[in-house]
């Protein structure tokens, strides 16, 4: 791909951080579900400009353990954080006919390149005594994403 502002041939950058929107949607007698939004961007190295993105729906469902030490049915979010990740596909499995699993290389231009998210939050429920942690990761071939030059 072509950087927009230069006009050179532009190597790919993950290193931006993910745009993250959060919200509790649902507070059951089990979990507390947060639902959002995580948009990361590809950039240029050379001059930081948009080049492709993904929008992954995110929802992360945190379970009470144990007794509920308080029976809040209201929990807001207290920190959210999301980076940006970058991985390939470099083996792939097969099953053969007597069930033992098989791994094998791929070759590099055969390997699937992916980018994705990874997002960490924190919830606490009014009174303040239950805190909850979840995660959530996703991710997308770099060929399916939206382009934006
Ligand atoms: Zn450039
Ligand atoms: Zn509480």
């Amino acid at each position: 791909m072509l950087c927009p502002s230069c006009n050179q041939f532009a190597a790919q950058s993950a290193d931006s951080d993910p745009e993250l929107e959060l919200d509790v949607d649902q507070v059951t007698d089990d979990a507390v579900i947060v639902t959002g939004n995580a948009r990361i961007v590809v950039t240029s190295e050379c001059c930081g400009d948009e080049l492709k993105e993904a929008n992954f729906d995110v929802e992360i469902s945190m379970d009470f353990e144990g007794e509920r030490v308080c029976y809040c049915d209201s929990f807001a979010v207290v920190s959210a954080s999301a980076s940006t990740t970058e991985d390939y596909d470099r083996t792939k499995t097969t099953t053969l006919k007597d069930g033992t699993v098989k791994t094998t290389p791929i070759a590099p231009r055969y390997q699937t390149h992916y980018y994705g998210v990874e997002v960490e939050v924190t919830i606490r429920c009014d009174c303040g005594k239950t805190e909850l942690e979840g995660t959530f990761s996703d991710k997308i071939p770099a060929s399916s994403m939206d382009e934006l030059v």
